[in-house]
């Protein structure tokens, strides 16, 4: 039930997407959005540094880009979920590669769900969101009402 904890916030109609893939999964993501480019290219798009390079190069679609993944660019995107300026995060991640950001990697995962951020991890997932009629609305969602939650905290701690 929806009360003062949670906020109502919206994800617009043109959406903020990050896209990111781990080495392996690169040219899965790069084919993914070439098949997809006439969709992505009505949203904003931005990624991890060599991933947005890499599907700029590759497919022409501008992708602003952060850091590269190991040097912090998950965080960055991270940041800007928390800042409400991501609206979909489309991760290839690599299932069977240790990854030495593994700590920011599933820092991101977490925040995604902590701000009820739609995130595909696999390429079926993204095809269902790709495809899915909310990429072409503004979808309302409720979220933990933050100023709330540290006005609590600071009067019982
Ligand atoms: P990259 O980072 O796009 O700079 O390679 C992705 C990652 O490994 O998180």
């Amino acid at each position: 039930m929806l009360n003062e904890n949670f906020i109502t916030l919206t994800l617009p109609v043109k959406k903020n997407i990050a896209l990111i893939a781990h080495d392996n999964e690169k040219h899965a993501l790069i084919d993914w959005c070439r098949e997809h480019k006439d969709i992505l290219k009505n949203h904003f798009l931005c990624g991890t540094g060599t991933t947005a390079r890499m599907i700029t190069d590759h497919t022409g679609l501008q992708v602003k880009g952060y850091n590269s993944g190991p040097l912090g660019g998950d965080q960055q995107i991270g940041a800007k979920i928390v800042e409400g300026q991501i609206d979909l995060v489309i991760f290839f991640s690599d299932p069977l590669t240790a990854q030495p950001h593994d700590p920011d990697v599933k820092a991101l995962l977490r925040i995604a769900q902590v701000y009820d951020i739609p995130m595909a991890n696999t390429r079926a997932t993204a095809d269902f969101i790709i495809t899915s009629p909310l990429m072409n609305q503004a979808y309302q969602h409720s979220v933990i009402n933050f100023n709330k939650n540290i006005a609590d905290r600071a009067k019982s701690l």
